[in-house]
């Protein structure tokens, strides 16, 4: 794809022209230095307001306590409670009821903080009016309608609301610890990937709403992104204003798409397939930018290794339901001995299979790969990224570049297995089912993938 060079004002433009979305309920966003005094502008005279935080400290880039200021902004002009979610902050069952019991009272929700807390903000608030105060640029969540929350110990996004504004301050996030930032770039490099599998599945006619619009908002500025790594490496703080940018134009796109396959692909479920591998064990889960980030590397890889097979020729062999479902409820075995995650999957894998199994479809996709191969591999190949540029943005960056190396880091099986088994996981049709479909997704090929990502220094 020629990428459009953004201008700060084409990537503003790009966000206010977004939030006129009929499928976007976010009422407004401010992104820039010292935007946090205006915090309480939205919310009317003496409002009941409950401000929902954590323990940590967030300080600004010099030295100020953010959390302190908001809420003396919204001793101001409200009446203000204290919502304090102790210790180290989890979206499970419990932390969540006691959001929602803390704020039961209010009329506005005001959430400072990170990723988890405004998704759990979100779900507190619920219909009522929520102010959200980004403390990093770490992931795309803050402006969208979606919430990541565990159930049972299993990392599930639900459907929450969308925040009735967004104050994206860029003193904040430059007093960030370093490694959410750059967690945010390895969450925003999946641009250079979903956006290709949501394509794919259109192909294959699993996903309808396929809108080319959504796709490139914010793909069409990729080298833009990647120049800004080596300033969210140093903490930057107009890189990390352009990242927070980026961030928010991706929450945008989802919702303008009305799901959130513009920014979630393969990439994606090799995370939550790692992260479904701590949660079967009790353990934390790696930031989730941060593994996205790798991911992606070795995803772009695959789509190049997928393309160049295509090339030279592929047979399509869509499995039968037993041979699928035995394959199913065989990789899960392996977190879940008594088989209830193995169901799960096998509820969502079977819709995509029964799909897959319709008249027609299969014609339709052995088509796509020969008589009409060219088109499509142009507009693919516009998506999709050089692996080595994706790997050296995180590099430049100082992002993580090895599954080993995460805040959480994942074992090599663990990362092989996710790698071969993330098509058995959910519903969405990406290139690890195409590649499946065409008998290029063995172990050995998963082999091929890692040996070539570790030329890169990229890997398990
Ligand atoms: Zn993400």
């Amino acid at each position: 794809m020629t990428s459009t060079p953004a201008s700060p004002a084409a990537l503003a433009a790009d966000i206010e022209a977004a939030l006129e979305h009929p499928g976007v309920g976010l009422g407004s966003v401010r992104i820039g230095p010292g935007v946090r005094a205006g915090v309480a502008d939205p919310i009317p005279a003496g409002a009941r307001v409950a401000l929902l935080r954590d323990t940590v400290p967030y300080a600004d880039v010099d030295g100020g306590d953010v959390k302190a200021e908001v809420a003396a902004l919204l001793r101001e002009r409200a009446q203000v409670s204290e919502v304090v979610l102790e210790g180290d902050v989890h979206a499970d069952e419990e932390t969540v009821a006691a959001a929602v019991e803390g704020c039961a009272d209010a009329d506005w929700v005001v959430t400072v903080g990170s990723g988890t807390l405004s998704d759990i903000g979100k779900v507190a608030a619920g219909e009522r009016p929520h102010v959200i105060v980004q403390s990093a640029a770490s992931v795309n969540g803050f402006a969208d309608d979606q919430s990541v929350l565990l159930k049972s110990g299993v990392k599930r996004t639900v459907l929450s609301a969308w925040p009735r504004a967004l104050y994206v301050d860029s003193e904040v996030l430059a007093g960030a610890p370093a490694k959410l930032n750059r967690s945010g770039l390895g969450d925003m490099v999946s641009m250079f990937t979903a956006p290709a599998d949501w394509y794919l599945s259109s192909l294959v006619g699993l996903d309808g709403g396929w809108n080319a619009d959504a796709a490139v908002m914010t793909r069409r500025y990729g080298d833009d992104l990647l120049g800004l790594a080596g300033g969210v490496g140093s903490s930057d703080p107009v890189a990390l204003e352009r990242l927070a940018e980026f961030l928010t134009l991706s929450g945008l796109s989802m919702g303008v798409a009305g799901q959130t396959s513009p920014s979630s692909g393969m990439e994606h479920t090799v995370s939550h397939m790692l992260d479904m591998a701590h949660g079967a064990r009790g353990e934390r889960t790696a930031l989730h930018g941060s593994q996205v980030g790798v991911a992606t590397v070795l995803v772009a890889i695959a789509w190049r290794r997928v393309l160049e097979r295509i090339d030279a020729g592929a047979e399509i062999n869509v499995p039968g339901e037993e041979d699928a479902e035995r394959a199913v409820r065989g990789a899960f075995e392996r977190l879940d001995p008594s088989g209830k995650m193995g169901q799960e999957c096998w509820d969502a894998y079977s819709k995509k299979l029964a799909r897959l199994r319709s008249p027609g479809a299969v014609d339709a996709l052995r088509a796509a790969l020969t008589a009409d191969w060219t088109e499509h591999r142009g507009r693919l190949e516009g998506l999709l990224e050089r692996p080595e540029r994706i790997a050296g943005a995180l590099a430049e960056a100082g992002a993580p570049l090895r599954f080993s190396a995460l805040d959480r880091p994942a074992g090599e099986d663990d990362v092989r297995w996710a790698l071969l088994n993330c098509h058995l996981m959910r519903d969405r049709f990406t290139v690890a089912d195409l590649s499946f479909l065409i008998g290029a997704w063995t172990a050995e090929d998963v082999e091929a993938t890692l040996a070539e990502a570790e030329a890169l220094g990229v890997g398990a």
